[in-house]
């Protein structure tokens, strides 16, 4: 199966999902460092924390205390180093943009995600959904998620690892012409499915993917 069949299937199935949830590009960086290793309920209660103290915006979160914000994101888990993440984040905006995200925004993606990869506490994840989710450039997100439901369905059609984040993305590089809205919601479709269907203990009876899916097919 195509990816963009892929695409389309899953699209028909839960239509479209809305990403990211947020009020401002800004918004959108804090969660996507703040869900790292937790669920995303967790992480809205850190955000609405963070609102409540009227935090949230670069020029806040610059001048707060470290702690402050540790206390307030605690529903986030691993508050200590998140904290130190989002403090440097700001520090990095107010240091080289006048706290101006739309400057960094305007760099290619490559220096964005150089930039961000060379921060405190920002993995490829977090950098890379930055970069699709606030900046809106076309760049894939691979998650666990991903990871699970493209390693089933492909196997080892592809002969790829599915497994490293580097050759997935790739994968999807290749195959589907660079669209941030396509990227946006094909990411946001596959973390529905992984949801639903094709959970650690897959449901492959009921999924509707089932006459494409490798692992399906091959009884396991
Ligand atoms: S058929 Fe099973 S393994 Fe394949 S995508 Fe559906 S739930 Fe996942």
């Amino acid at each position: 199966m195509y990816l963009k069949e892929l695409f389309q299937e899953l699209y028909e199935n839960y239509g479209s999902q809305y990403w990211w949830p947020a009020n401002s590009k800004f918004e959108v960086c804090i969660g996507a460092i703040l869900t790292q290793n937790t669920a995303w309920k967790n992480v809205g209660l850190a955000i609405k924390n963070l609102k409540k103290a009227k935090l949230l915006s670069a020029e806040k979160m610059q001048s707060a205390e470290e702690s402050k914000i540790a206390e307030l994101i605690k529903p986030s888990g691993y508050y200590n180093q998140k904290s130190k993440a989002l403090k440097f984040f700001c520090k990095h905006l107010a240091e080289n943009y006048s706290f101006d995200l739309e400057k960094m925004f305007g760099k290619p993606i490559s220096e964005i995600r150089e930039e961000l990869l060379a921060m405190h506490g920002i993995g490829k994840e977090t950098a890379d959904s930055i970069i699709l989710y606030a900046a809106n450039k076309p760049i894939f997100v691979v998650d666990a998620y991903a990871k699970r439901i493209m390693g089933r369905i492909y196997g080892k059609a592809h002969d790829l690892d599915f497994d490293s984040y580097d050759d997935l993305q790739k994968f999807f590089h290749e195959n589907l012409k660079p669209n941030a809205r396509i990227y946006n919601e094909f990411h946001a479709l596959l973390v529905q499915h992984a949801k639903l269907y094709c959970k650690k203990e897959p449901s492959c009876g009921k999924c509707f993917l089932k006459k494409k899916c490798e692992f399906a097919r091959s009884g396991k």
